[in-house]
C-alpha cells in the first residue's frame, strides 16, 4: 500500500532502512509508526507531512520542525509533533493503523495479528501457522 488515501491524523507503519535509520520508500523488515500531520491545500501539490512526537521513535532523516506553512492543512495538535518529514503519496508503506490497532495481516491466510511486525523481506508478515504448513 502507499499513502494515496492518507488523511490528516492517519497513522501508518513506514519502512525503515536498518543501516541508515532513514525512511525507505520500498519494503524492508524494519518499520516504525508515523502520523500524517499535514496535507497540502488544493493547488499546492499532493505531498504529505509525516510527524513524530518527542517521545516517538523517529526516522534518522526526520527534521526538527520550525514553522508551519500556509500551503498546508494541519492536525489540531500539530505543535506536539517535534519532528517531521515530507514524503510523496506514492511512497510504499507497510500498513495502516486502523482504530489504534497496530499489527499486520498474514500475507497468506489474511488473519490479522495485533502487534506483529513484518517477517518477510518484502515487508509483509507470514504467520507461524502458514510458515509451518504447506
Ligand atoms: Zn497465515
Amino acid at each position: 500500500m502507499d499513502l494515496s488515501e492518507a488523511k490528516l491524523g492517519d497513522q501508518y507503519r513506514v519502512f525503515i532502512d536498518n543501516y541508515t535509520g532513514n525512511i525507505l520508500p520500498s519494503p524492508s523488515m524494519h518499520t516504525l509508526v508515523a502520523t500524517v500531520i499535514a496535507t497540502k491545500k488544493p493547488g499546492h501539490g499532493t505531498d504529505v507531512l509525516l510527524g513524530w512526537m518527542a517521545t516517538d521513535k523517529f526516522p534518522a532523516n526526520a527534521r526538527e520542525r520550525a514553522q508551519t506553512s500556509s500551503d498546508n492543512d494541519y492536525v489540531p495538535n500539530q505543535a506536539l509533533y517535534k519532528r517531521g518529514l515530507t514524503v510523496k503519496r506514492t511512497m510504499l508503506v507497510a500498513s495502516k493503523i486502523i482504530n489504534g490497532l497496530d499489527g499486520f495481516p498474514c500475507k497468506r491466510c489474511t488473519n490479522f495479528y495485533p502487534y506483529a511486525l513484518p517477517n518477510q523481506s518484502d515487508g509483509t508478515l507470514v504467520c507461524w501457522s502458514c510458515r509451518n504448513t504447506r
